[in-house]
């Protein structure tokens, strides 16, 4: 019988939506004996997973990117790797979108101060989207749905992509030089790939305007935390909201007494639509994977 892993937080359905495959289970000492796993961002498909996990065929990240599996030592050991890529866009683009929307209106200051027994009505000035540029690094699934989301608000959008020329959303500017300096948003949603490692550094964020706000619900490698935390301490940068991490949950990270932040534990995926949705395309792959056994 066919023994499914659970190995991260998927919505409270999903054993009984996967049980008509076989048992299904979230006991980690059964890893040795899965056939297949199901990880998100938290748990890595390491070398170490992997030879574990003597039995496994298939490994399916709920989530976007394939950088928590080491996929070459996966497909080496001839097990399939599957992300559920298209499910989250709507649930990051709007996170992405609530931190540009909370950073210039001071959500969280206000609430705090008012909790601190403080009235900071004068001190607590906010300004508009309406107007302002954003730049999108990385103008794919959650770079375009952000993108839409802005133009309703009457935003100016820039796109930075090395590859694409043109896009129904964003005016596309093919060198990070000529989106960077325009900008009074800039909103992070490349991949981590080598090239976009550090993207976020000392040398790309003086290009900046000065006082403009970064998101980043990208990877937490695509910035050099250390740089962007002086860029707050400095003015340069008006304001942070962060979602992933170099380490997760971080650990010292800089970031923690860098003024105008927003700090989220990676909650970009983690709508109640969005583990739904992952649940049923784990569903359909699963599903497909049985009936290619069968067929021999
Ligand atoms: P996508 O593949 O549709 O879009 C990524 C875009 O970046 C593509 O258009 C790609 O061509 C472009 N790109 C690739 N390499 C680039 C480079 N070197 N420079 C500039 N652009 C480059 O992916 P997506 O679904 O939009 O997701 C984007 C990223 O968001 C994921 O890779 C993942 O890291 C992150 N993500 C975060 C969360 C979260 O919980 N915060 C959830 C899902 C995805």
């Amino acid at each position: 019988m066919m023994l499914i892993f659970i190995a991260d937080a998927f919505d409270s359905s999903l054993p009984s939506l996967l049980k008509k495959y076989g048992e299904v289970t979230d006991d980690k000492n059964k890893l040795p004996e899965a056939e297949i796993a199901l990880v998100r961002s938290k748990t890595k498909v390491t070398r170490d997973f992997i030879d574990k996990a003597e039995k496994l065929k298939m490994v399916i990240r709920g989530g976007v990117g394939m950088d928590t599996i080491d996929i070459d030592y996966a497909h080496q050991k001839n097990i399939i790797t599957h992300n559920t890529a298209d499910a989250s866009t709507v649930a990051v683009a709007e996170l992405a979108f609530a931190f540009m929307i909370a950073l210039p209106n001071n959500i969280t200051k206000a609430d705090r101060s008012i909790r601190e027994g403080k009235w900071l009505k004068t001190e607590l000035t906010r300004t508009e989207l309406g107007g302002k540029t954003l730049g999108i690094l990385g103008m794919g699934r959650i770079g375009t749905a952000l993108a839409i989301r802005a133009r309703a608000f009457r935003m100016k959008l820039l796109a930075w992509h090395p590859d694409v020329r043109f896009s129904d959303f964003a005016e596309i500017r093919t060198h990070l030089e000529d989106v960077l300096p325009e900008s009074d948003y800039v909103s992070l949603h490349t991949p981590l790939v080598e090239s976009t490692r550090g993207l976020i550094n000392k040398k790309t964020l003086a290009l900046f305007k000065t006082g403009a706000y970064l998101i980043n619900t990208g990877r937490g490698e695509c910035i050099v935390e250390q740089d962007v935390a002086d860029a707050l301490k400095s003015g340069k940068l008006g304001g942070f909201a962060n979602d992933v991490w170099h380490k997760e949950p971080p650990e010292n990270s800089p970031l923690f007494d860098a003024p105008n932040t927003i700090l989220a534990p990676h909650i970009g995926a983690s709508t109640k639509e969005n583990l739904l949705r992952i649940g049923t395309v784990i569903d359909r792959l699963i599903d497909e994977y049985v009936a290619h056994i069968r067929k021999g």
